[in-house]
């Protein structure tokens, strides 16, 4: 073990100010993060949460009677179920402060021959945790550049092993979350475009855009290179679109969003056979 190069003092100071969109990044619905009390993106209810400080991203939840709160990286243990020191990690890394001479990141050891739900999704967990999230790294993966996407567009990018994508395999990975942001499963795509999804999708998706923008046009499409090209191409961010990961899910996916967000339509893209 070697020490980290970072404390909860010294990113805490760093992150100051900037926790919205640190959390967002990591995956935590920004509607959420307001100071008025709503859904809990980490345990759900109605009106239990509220995020009250930016500057130090502090939240409280009555977590339906056993009431928990503190500061950004407890918000991300709360949601995540991360440990205080995946949630520093995730925390430094989403502000750059250990990719300036990143050390190899190790990639997470493949699941077992057998691999039972709880292994995939710690894997599936894992490897979001260890993937690059910025354009730079995610714009260029070969799959990104065949669909014309050159940035991020929530998706991350690490190795990853399995039967379909191959052993040790340079992944685009998609996270697939529940409507409040809860890391589902990952959908990793490798540079041949084979893809393969590690943990239960359930009810998961991926939404990308503004959901603040009732106004903007909502669509669910079925892949994350579609839903990219339509938010961030097409409508330069001023839309909303859900990769719903499969064309059999796209009627449940749209359903579940247009409960959720009640935008006044939401259309679904299916592709062209
Ligand atoms: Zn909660």
């Amino acid at each position: 073990m070697t020490a980290p190069a970072f404390t909860f003092a010294s990113v805490g100071d760093r992150a100051r100010g900037r926790w919205p969109e640190i959390l967002a990044g990591l995956g935590i619905d920004p509607a959420a993060l307001r100071n008025r009390h709503g859904p809990c993106p980490g345990c759900g209810g109605r009106d239990r949460f509220r995020f009250d400080d930016r500057e130090i991203g502090r939240f409280y939840c009555n977590g339906g009677g056993e009431p928990v709160s503190g500061d950004g990286f407890a918000l991300l243990q709360h949601v995540f179920d991360w440990t205080a020191s995946e949630a520093l990690q995730a925390v430094a890394q989403s502000l750059g402060m250990d990719s300036t001479h990143p050390p190899p990141k190790p990639a997470p050891r493949p699941p077992t021959k057998a691999p039972g739900p709880s292994r995939l999704a710690a894997y599936a967990r894992e490897t979001w945790l260890a993937a690059r999230k910025d354009d730079a790294a995610v714009g260029s993966h070969p799959y990104a550049r065949r669909k014309g996407v050159p940035w991020a567009a929530g998706a991350g990018r690490a190795r990853a092993s399995g039967r379909i994508i191959g052993r040790d395999s340079d992944c685009l990975i998609v996270p697939i979350r529940t409507l409040v942001g809860k890391l589902l499963a990952v959908q990793a795509i490798n540079p041949d475009g084979a893809k393969q999804t590690f943990g239960s999708m359930g009810d998961g998706c991926l939404v990308l855009g503004n959901t603040l923008d009732a106004r903007a046009p909502w669509i669910v499409a079925e892949g994350w290179a579609d839903c990219a090209s339509f938010c961030f191409h097409l409508h330069r961010g001023n839309a909303v679109a859900v990769v719903a990961f499969g064309a059999s899910r796209l009627q449940k996916v749209a359903e579940a969003v247009a409960a959720h967000y009640a935008p006044p339509r939401v259309t679904i893209m299916e592709d062209a056979p």
